[in-house]
């Protein structure tokens, strides 16, 4: 894209703002950053550092409305006063990812879903990394992908993308392209309609060609429906735990195969790195594009075999008194909630609740009456857990904080029980972040 000296303004100074910056002015665009809320100190001194105009805590409608391109944070809704003015106007809007594949030659695998993006995308790094390739990791982890494209010359990217990077990106071709699920998610940004979301997910594929790979979860009815209804012209590659893939990715109760270019590679379930069925998904969507990228199968299964996972997904922290507690806190909506306590294999203390984004928690009545028996709910408003679950568990109590939350479900457990924080909800009303009520759980558990 050719910057002449045109003006780009960024709205929204995060990681991605800031990254889409330096390399907007090193590829020659007049660069303005705004951002509504106060930009952290460490951004503004990286801004300040490359020259860069910005402001900080409001926006300057009248330079705004100049831009003749805008690149939005993922974090501003539609329905924000600034893009209405912005869309009004009929200024392009894109998102950094997008804005980055302008200037990016390196192959992209790009993974979005529901649920399970971040642990695929670290895993398939992970691989292509041990494999010794030349490789980046952002979108949604890690830094910038924009920052990157400005300053390494990697031959391969692995791109985390949310359904909100996906929403502002019209030409990045993902070489590969992985979709874990679709699950109703963040519906409040898409009109309450699942379709919007839907297809904001499918944008993943639609520059893809014959030579690129389009990985997705066979099992998953929402993606197969949806297969069915787009133009793609891109080589499906499936994966599924219920039906074998001749071309793709499958595993049963004890064995998991991988068939891609005519090569077989099979190993036991128990051997990867991550437990749960939901685990053995990324695992074949992860393990498939390593093998599409032609990594050695032998490679490839060592990788399935020690990979370390990222924080706050399911997480082991400790065994106190033959109590083992695990910490989910990433476990935001119900399907990741489901795929925790389908693999709880004890007796389960479910530590649940927080700022309820339209659960519906009756999908996990079944689970919870196999698994849990007592129930702690760590919210403000616990009446929907408390309503959905009182015929179903003995023993319901509720807490304000995460060590309340430790100190109840620590009484309640018996030797060889299992703590599982894993929230279903988002983490506002008691905690900064998800990240918070995980490092304050771990921190409470430790104290025990
Ligand atoms: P995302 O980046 O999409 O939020 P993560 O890998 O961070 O996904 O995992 C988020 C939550 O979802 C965690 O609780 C994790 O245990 C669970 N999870 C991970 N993979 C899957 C999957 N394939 N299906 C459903 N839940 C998953």
């Amino acid at each position: 894209m050719e910057a002449q000296n045109r003006l780009l303004v960024i709205l929204g100074a995060g990681e991605s703002g800031v990254g889409a910056a330096i390399l907007a002015k090193a590829k020659g665009w007049r660069v303005f950053v705004s951002d509504g809320a106060n930009i952290k100190p460490s951004f503004q001194q990286e801004l300040n550092e490359q020259h860069i105009a910005f402001e900080s805590g409001s926006h300057d409608l009248s330079r705004i409305l100049c831009a003749d391109l805008i690149i939005k944070s993922p974090g501003i809704p539609e329905t924000a006063a600034i893009m209405q003015a912005v869309r009004e106007k009929g200024i392009h809007v894109v998102s950094e990812i997008e804005f980055a594949g302008y200037y990016s030659k390196a192959k992209h695998i790009c993974i979005s879903g529901s649920n399970g993006k971040t642990t695929t995308t670290m895993w398939c790094y992970h691989m292509l990394k041990k494999a010794g390739l030349n490789v980046g990791l952002a979108g949604n982890v890690g830094q910038s992908f924009a920052k990157q494209v400005a300053t390494e010359h990697f031959d391969y990217y692995v791109l985390e993308l949310s359904s909100f990077q996906l929403d502002d990106m019209f030409t990045l071709k993902a070489d590969i392209a992985i979709l874990t699920n679709i699950t109703p998610d963040h519906l409040d940004r898409y009109a309450y309609q699942m379709q919007n979301y839907v297809n904001a997910k499918f944008r993943i594929l639609q520059n893809q060609g014959a030579a690129d790979y389009f990985i997705y979860n066979a099992d998953d009815a929402i993606i197969t429906a949806q297969l069915e209804q787009v133009q793609t012209s891109a080589q499906l590659v499936p994966f599924s735990i219920q039906t074998p893939q001749l071309n793709g990715g499958y595993a049963d109760q004890q064995q998991l195969y991988i068939n891609i270019n005519k090569q077989q590679l099979t190993m036991s379930i128990h051997e990867l790195a991550l437990k749960g069925k939901h685990n053995t998904q990324n695992a074949l969507a992860a393990g498939i594009a390593a093998r599409l990228v032609e990594i050695r199968t032998d490679i490839v299964r060592e990788s399935l075999e020690d990979f370390v996972n990222v924080e706050h997904r399911m997480e082991f922290v400790a065994k106190v008194n033959g109590i083992e507690f695990i910490n989910d806190s990433k476990a935001t909506n119900i399907n990741a909630a489901w795929f925790a306590l389908e693999s709880m294999e004890k007796p389960t203390v479910w530590i649940v609740g927080g700022v309820d984004k339209g659960n519906d928690y009756s999908e996990l009545l079944d689970l919870v009456s196999q698994k849990v028996k007592a129930i702690v709910c760590l919210g403000l408003d616990n009446q929907k857990i408390i309503e959905a679950y009182k015929d179903k568990v003995e023993v319901i109590v509720e807490a304000k904080s995460a060590h309340e939350a430790v100190s109840f479900a620590y009484q309640l457990a018996k030797n060889d029980d299992t703590v599982l924080l894993s929230p279903a909800c988002a983490s506002f009303d008691l905690f900064s972040s998800y990240e918070d009520r995980g490092q304050q759980f771990k921190q409470a558990v430790r104290m025990l």
